[in-house]
């Protein structure tokens, strides 16, 4: 077997913004809020909003968004944990081995 130096998973080295995925609080320190907007052009979609309520300069996403960009960044960090894992394999396989001899 040929050596390999990619194997080890990168999903570590990865700097996950706090901008990402769903929102726990808004900038101003109110926790965020999961409503459902009741707008013409985006009815009954859900978002994530500062608790003061919809203003300009605090916090809105919209959930679908945040859902996206979480599932996005789980797919990155599982692609890397599973990189991780048959290093893993590997090197347990091959301690055994080196002990069984
Ligand atoms: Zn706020």
């Amino acid at each position: 077997m040929s050596s390999s130096s990619s194997v080890s998973g990168n999903y570590g080295r990865r700097h996950l913004n706090a901008e990402r995925g769903m929102p726990k609080q808004c900038w101003c320190g109110q926790p965020a809020e999961l409503l459902t907007s009741g707008s013409v052009t985006n009815p009954g979609r859900l978002y994530y909003c500062c608790a003061r309520g919809y203003h300009k300069r605090h916090l809105f996403k919209w959930a679908d968004e945040c859902l996206v960009e979480e599932v996005e960044d789980i797919k990155h960090m599982i692609s890397g944990m599973s990189d991780d894992i048959s290093f893993l394999i590997l090197s347990v396989a091959f301690g055994w081995e080196k002990r069984l001899k």
